[in-house]
């Protein structure tokens, strides 16, 4: 007989009392204690279990929509692309449990603006996931704060903190770790506090849960109920030494001394430290996913795979071309398989900070950027494509794009000692047109020809003299069509459109 138990809320235990003290307790990393009636039934049935399914290492794939919530007027919202990052991340965490995460297609990210769930006390946040849980995937939500902590898994979903779902983070792990069933391994010590000097007593939690042996003797009852985890009376955050263990040494009922183990990541070992689930919490994590989320791993998965070695092919601007610092328009190539593209400029070639960034869903080569960008600077850009199915994909080849900013429609100290007329205009392509500048002074100048879709098609430099100066302009290659010519130096510039015609 199959026994099917109704999901219980995995913090609900903890619920009342935490939401009462969790303001008071800063460092509080995740929001959830207790255990699982499901976790119960299958630690107590396991053997069964496993003997009914077999061994079973077959890759399980978990769709996703990541909800990300801003304030009521839409601010704040914690980047696209980090939360793709931080699924990707998690991917990596999960791969020996041959478990993965890919985003709904055409699914994969909903936002939402609302000051109550943006930063949230637990009442606020279980209405954000009642109203908004997607059926038939695992919903993450990120906001500035999950009810005090780091994020936690309640209701069937996960909810993440902006400030800790970055690079290296392995909250979302984590909380995906506890959505999936597994209780921390110092289950029982959540909010507890005790003289580590001491003996740990034989219960804890007001008697509920018996406290784990370092010889194993009781590990099926005791802690998290895992046996291939040892020991954890650690419920605050703790840095682990260089063999991977609690700097605090702690000592078991019968006075055993033992540190707790910093790499599993259902510790409260700091990140750096956890990259691991053990065998058994592994095999219970498959096991919930079978029994509590079989819809989950039997929708078919994208498995659209994007070439490793990709990279967008930028069309302009590039090769340090002028452009207008508050009107640019970044123009680049689509990318076969890819359903959207992540576009960054940033004053720094390593992309940090960046300046602007913005996520684009579907066929999508060109966007215009009107704020935020730095005059009379350098500035980097460059495009990363993706799909829903492959979040993961590495940039190291990205083509960056150069370009530099001014302010080209300022009125310019150039216009008041020189001045600039293009013929014939419209020019039959073939025969040079005359850029004919008449300066008051000597000068250096350099001039720039983009075609409309902004790529560079000519540039040079010239020493000017006082007087009249007849720079000649070879159409030849140019194809019939808009040429803007820019001609600058430090005072300013002229910008003018010549036509080439067949
Ligand atoms: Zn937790």
């Amino acid at each position: 007989m199959r026994i099917r138990l109704f999901i219980v809320l995995v913090c609900a235990l903890g619920l009342s009392s935490a939401a009462q003290s969790q303001a008071l307790l800063p460092d509080q990393w995740c929001g959830n204690t207790g255990k699982s009636a499901w976790l119960d039934w299958y630690q107590a049935n396991k053997d069964l279990i496993v003997d009914q399914r077999g061994v079973d290492t077959s890759w399980l794939y978990v769709p996703m929509t990541i909800h990300i919530v801003g304030d009521n007027s839409g601010n704040g919202y914690y980047p696209f692309d980090y939360a793709a990052r931080a699924v990707c991340e998690m991917n990596d965490l999960y791969h020996d449990a041959h478990i993965r995460f890919y985003l709904v297609p055409g699914d994969p990210v909903r936002y939402l603006n609302n000051s109550s769930w943006y930063k949230h006390q637990y009442n606020q946040g279980g209405q954000m996931i009642n109203q908004n849980k997607l059926p038939n995937r695992l919903n993450a939500f990120v906001v500035e704060d999950p009810a005090g902590n780091c994020g936690y898994a309640w209701k069937d979903a996960i909810v993440l903190g902006k400030g800790c779902s970055g690079s290296g983070n392995i909250t979302w792990s984590h909380e995906a770790g506890h959505h999936l069933s597994l209780p921390h391994t110092f289950l029982g010590w959540e909010g507890e506090s005790w003289d580590f000097s001491q003996p740990a007593p034989a219960t804890i939690g007001n008697g509920d849960y018996p406290v784990e042996m370092v010889n194993g003797d009781n590990c099926y009852f005791s802690g998290d109920g895992f046996c291939d985890t040892k020991p954890d009376y650690l419920s605050n955050r703790w840095f682990c030494n260089n063999n991977l263990e609690s700097n605090i040494k702690q000592r078991d009922p019968e006075g055993i001394e033992f540190r707790s183990d910093a790499t599993l990541i259902m510790s409260y070992a700091s990140d750096e430290c956890s990259s691991r689930f053990s065998p058994e919490q592994i095999e219970a994590m498959r096991a919930n996913l079978y029994d509590e989320h079989i819809e989950y791993i039997s929708q078919p998965a994208p498995f659209t795979e994007l070439d490793d070695d990709l990279s967008t092919t930028l069309i302009s601007p590039v090769d340090s071309q002028y452009v207008q610092y508050n009107d640019v328009t970044l123009n680049w190539n689509l990318v076969p398989g890819a359903s959207y593209y992540v576009v960054e400029v940033s004053p720094v070639a390593s992309f940090s900070p960046r300046v602007y960034y913005q996520t684009f869903f579907g066929p999508v080569t060109s966007t215009t950027v009107t704020k935020g960008l730095l005059n009379n600077w350098t500035m980097y850009w460059r495009v990363r494509a993706y799909n829903e199915w492959d979040i993961c994909q590495p940039y190291d080849n990205a083509q960056v794009g150069i370009f530099k900013t001014k302010n080209l429609t300022s009125t310019n100290n150039l216009e008041r000692v020189a001045t600039a007329e293009l013929t014939p205009n419209p020019v039959a392509g073939g025969t040079p047109a005359v850029l004919t500048v008449s300066s008051d002074e000597s000068m250096d100048i350099a001039l720039q020809i983009s075609d409309a879709a902004g790529r560079m098609v000519f540039t040079q430099h010239y020493r000017l003299s006082g007087g009249e100066n007849r720079l000649e302009i070879p159409t030849d290659g140019m194809s019939a069509g808009f040429y803007i010519l820019n001609l600058y130096n430090e005072k300013g510039a002229f910008l003018k459109r010549l036509v080439v015609t067949e």
